[in-house]
């Protein structure tokens, strides 16, 4: 018997600790494993499942992983060949499903799929949970509740899971709606006052498979149609079928929602996205080019990246900005000019919102627990001039303050106070790492990309 099998167990303990792999993306992916066998140098991985889907997933996520995990584990190189339970070997053809009526009934957008869903630190238990149930409808978590701020990539998840469900099962009823277009169906329909009407309605929400409602917190406090949706809430969810929920809020945050529902909705899984961070940016913007005609410089991609921060919604509309205005101008190779210009709006508004001498100031402040007026005074204590320098020295690096504003911002009379004090900072600086590190940590609370 090769160590491999002997070792199975291992080898996946390994990879959720090596890989820092989150709960839910191990208990769905990597724990169901079995070892199949090995052949022509070949390790076969059985997949108890007969989700072609999964295959896909696995194969361009965790194949590299699996290979290496054991070439660092036995010191010795395979390949790495997942299986379905059901097929014989290899993967199973792919299927157009577009042409299906359930996926024309379903209401995806075919651009938001699992696929070009760039994962960062910011999304990655949501990412997770979203594959975990789109794997298996209503088996885990349900109802999935997602929440975050607007443009971080709710809709695009669920849409992804809307696919990734049809695609494995074609004859899944999935539906995607809007809160608004249910809010429109809905009242539509008991305004027709015709019984017909509205029982064909329910129907057509209460017979799905996967029901998905975005933007939840339009619903509501609109009486008729939140008694509509709670009613179908629960008889989906008593017959096992799978909910998945978006809203800006968690639920125990919906201020007008009963406290039946504030527990209902939270009896599955609650996953939040959070705004993404840089590297996330980066990645996003760099799929981005990948897909654009024109040649992007990573010079350019980084310049978005430290510039639009809130979310992806404006990273995508600022890069193309910048790709319409080279348009406009006919240059084929976009240079930092081009970007500069096309963003001027958007770069100017978020710097003069945070960098200011009054924000420096307070963060400053926080920092050292003293407050503006102590820095401004007189007192002369190591506990508020160590601060003060700190403020001089941070308003001439980041926004280029000269000696003599500082020192009007500070209301003294002498720049050389102010001169002084940079001096200090930075002679500091260099002789000391560890206060270097305590400045670099603040300049980064200031101005994470500086
Ligand atoms: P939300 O529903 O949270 O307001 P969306 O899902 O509509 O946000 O996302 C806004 C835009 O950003 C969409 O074009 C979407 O494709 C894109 N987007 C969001 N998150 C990601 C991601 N992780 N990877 C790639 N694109 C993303
Ligand atoms: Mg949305």
């Amino acid at each position: 018997m090769h160590q491999i099998k002997e070792k199975w167990e291992d080898i996946k303990e390994y990879i959720r600790t090596e890989y820092s792999l989150n709960p839910v993306s191990y208990n769905t992916w990597i724990l169901p494993l079995k070892f199949y066998e090995i052949k022509d140098n070949t390790v076969y991985i059985l997949i108890p499942s007969e989700n072609s889907q999964a295959l896909k997933y696995l194969d361009t996520k965790y194949k590299k992983v699996f290979q290496v995990t054991i070439s660092e584990m036995f010191n010795d190189s395979f390949e790495i060949q997942f299986i379905l339970d059901n097929s014989k070997e290899e993967s199973e053809e792919y299927v157009d499903i577009t042409n299906n009526i359930n996926y024309k009934n379903a209401n995806l957008n075919p651009k938001y799929k699992f696929e070009t869903f760039v994962i960062g630190s910011n999304n990655k238990i949501a990412h997770s949970a979203a594959l975990a149930v789109a794997e298996s409808p209503g088996e885990i978590y349900n109802p999935l509740y997602i929440y975050g701020g607007a443009g971080l990539g709710k809709t695009h998840l669920m849409h992804s899971i809307g696919h990734f469900t049809l695609e494995s099962k074609p004859d899944t009823k999935v539906i995607y709606i809007t809160s608004e277009d249910f809010t429109n169906d809905v009242i539509e329909s008991i305004r027709s006052g015709n019984q017909s009407t509205i029982s064909k309605m329910r129907d057509r929400y209460r017979t799905a498979d996967v029901l998905m409602v975005d933007d939840i917190q339009f619903i509501i406090g609109k009486e008729s149609t939140q008694e509509e949706f709670f009613n179908t809430f629960n008889t989906l969810h008593l017959a096992g079928k799978q909910i998945i929920l978006s809203s800006d809020k968690p639920p125990k945050e919906l201020e007008t929602l009963d406290e039946r529902f504030k527990s209902r909705f939270g009896m599955g899984l609650i996953v939040d996205i959070q705004a993404p961070d840089y590297e996330t940016r980066m990645a996003i913007l760099r799929q981005l080019a990948e897909n654009n005609s024109k040649k992007i410089d990573d010079d350019i991609i980084k310049y978005i990246a430290e510039n639009v921060k809130s979310n992806i919604r404006e990273l995508e509309g600022a890069f193309n900005q910048i790709i319409n205005l080279s348009r406009i101008e006919n240059t084929d190779i976009i240079t930092l000019d081009t970007a500069e210009k096309a963003l001027r709006n958007i770069v100017n508004q978020n710097q003069n919102e945070l960098l200011t001498p009054d924000y420096i100031l307070n963060i400053v402040c926080e920092e050292f627990d003293v407050s503006p007026e102590d820095i401004k005074s007189s007192r002369r204590n190591q506990e508020i001039v160590t601060p003060r320098h700190i403020f001089m020295y941070l308003c001439r690096q980041i926004i280029d303050m000269t000696y003599e504003d500082i020192a009007k911002y500070l209301m003294r009379k002498d720049h050389t106070t102010v001169m002084h004090g940079y001096k200090k900072v930075k002679d500091d600086i260099s002789k000391n790492p560890e206060y270097a590190s305590k400045i670099t940590n603040i300049k980064n609370k200031i101005n994470p990309q500086s």
